[in-house]
């Protein structure tokens, strides 16, 4: 049976947490597109190259081969997972992902992978755009001062120092950019289920999208 799963949401909201939970639970492979276009970001950052520059965007993203291992990713071979998580990453991502010549490359390898497994996808478009036919589309909110609180624990933890301020900031910016780009910008999918996580557990957000799940493939067992 074919299974494919989107979630969609603003930063921050626990995508990525629930759906590498999902993975496992379910047996999905996880994607986690926000790390394409991270990656994306870090190499043009690397060389220079500016949001500005659509062509030479596009010729570092064709250069790129990306993997997924688990929550992991892998570019060129090499885990960039921990690299492309750094603020000055976040606060340029925006910038690159509104790109559409560069959207309509990541979309296609997001596409192909999904035609080749079952996938739980998370990003901004997925519902929208990337899984348009997905029987299980999901789109996860919380305030943006508890998605601010919950990311600064999460850098914390990681020893990259965060004040709550400026991730705040950070996470209003990058939604307003997000939510108000020409090209597949960040809303609702309208048979998508929304899920306010603002006073929900991880946990709890899993067993809901859980419930969904086991429902769809009950109806399509029988
Ligand atoms: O999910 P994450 O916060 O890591 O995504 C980083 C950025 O990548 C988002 O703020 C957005 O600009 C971009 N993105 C996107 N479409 C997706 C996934 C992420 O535009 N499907």
């Amino acid at each position: 049976m074919n299974i494919s799963v989107a979630i969609d949401g603003p930063a921050a909201a626990g995508k990525s947490t629930i759906a590498n939970i999902i993975a496992h639970r379910f047996s999905l492979v996880y994607i986690n597109t926000g790390f394409m276009y991270r990656a994306v970001t870090l190499m043009c950052m690397k060389e220079d190259v500016s949001y500005t520059d659509v062509q030479g965007v596009c010729e570092i993203a064709k250069s790129l081969e990306i993997c997924f291992d688990g929550d992991r990713i892998l570019v060129n071979g090499k885990d960039f997972t921990d690299l492309i998580r750094q603020p000055n990453i976040s606060s340029n991502v925006s910038n690159y992902a509104a790109i559409s010549e560069l959207r309509k490359l990541l979309v296609d390898m997001q596409q192909k992978i999904a035609s080749k497994c079952n996938v739980v996808m998370d990003g901004r478009d997925i519902g929208t755009v990337v899984l348009k036919n997905a029987p299980l589309k999901f789109f996860l909110t919380a305030s943006a001062s508890e998605r601010a609180k919950r990311r600064c624990v999460e850098l914390n933890k990681k020893g990259i120092p965060a004040e709550y301020d400026k991730v705040l900031d950070e996470i209003i910016k990058r939604d307003y950019i997000d939510s108000h780009r020409a090209v597949s910008p960040l809303v609702k999918s309208e048979d998508a289920v929304e899920i306010d996580s603002s006073n929900l557990s991880i946990l709890e957000v899993v067993e809901i999208i859980s419930k969904y799940i086991i429902k769809y493939i009950e109806g399509h067992n029988q």
